[in-house]
């Protein structure tokens, strides 16, 4: 049951930040669709869903005219390719996974085509694991530096995923990294004010919440139900 699935992982977001002290209002639930079939997707809409998040930007081109005029926020949560950027400007409102200066310029050039000032996060690959999109720890603040250039790149903050691990306390230390790199960002470029941390998924959300998660990014608790 898709309404009670979500119901109990608000209930679990709530407990994480009542565990922290943190108001819940703060932490956005991004409905990720890229596995789920329209019907279930309007049926999460119908539960108050309103942020979905999708990897590949054809398949969201295509649920994007299926919804539209139902008020959505839409996520690219998925490595974007460049030859892509342009339709997804078209339908995103925030892309998590800006892992490149090369992306970052790509956006730059369409965004003033098109108009634009692009919401952004960038995708950092806190494990260092070969198989994850990210930048390298190692690299980002220089990254950073050249991305803030970019007149129509609104950098917001910071994305990234755990590895795959048997209980969610393994994800806890990539967590903390994430969010120390987003505050030493703040120290370190004048008036910079980093505030999004998009982390934490069906398998270590509360963890993500525990450790200042603002935005989470679950799709199989919704869809799947207990996993
Ligand atoms: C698929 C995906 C998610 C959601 O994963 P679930 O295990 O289904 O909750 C979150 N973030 C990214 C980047 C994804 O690709």
């Amino acid at each position: 049951m898709i309404s009670e699935n979500i119901r109990r992982i608000q209930e679990r977001i709530n407990s994480a930040c009542r565990r922290k002290g943190r108001d819940p209002k703060e932490v956005t639930l991004v409905c990720v669709t890229k596995e789920a079939s329209l019907n279930d997707i309007i049926d999460a809409i119908g539960f108050g869903m309103r942020e979905v998040g999708e990897n590949r930007v054809q398949d969201a081109l295509v649920k994007y005219k299926a919804l539209q005029g139902k008020g959505l926020k839409w996520h690219m949560i998925g490595h974007l390719q460049t030859n892509k950027v342009k339709d997804a400007l078209k339908i995103f409102d925030l892309i998590h996974s800006v892992d490149s200066v090369k992306l970052a310029k790509a956006i730059q050039s369409e965004a003033i085509k098109q108009n634009k000032l692009v919401d952004a996060l960038l995708e950092v690959n806190t494990s260092g694991e070969s198989n994850k999109f990210g930048i390298e720890p190692e690299k980002f603040f220089g990254v950073l530096e050249d991305i803030l250039k970019l007149s129509n790149v609104r950098v917001l903050g910071l994305m990234t995923m755990a590895p795959l691990v048997s209980n969610q306390e393994g994800a806890r230390p990539f967590f903390k990294k994430l969010k120390n790199m987003l505050n030493e960002a703040n120290n370190k470029f004048d008036g910079l004010k980093l505030k999004c941390l998009s982390m934490g998924m069906t398998q270590d959300f509360e963890v993500a919440v525990e450790e200042g998660a603002n935005i989470v990014r679950v799709g199989r608790a919704i869809f799947e139900g207990e996993v």
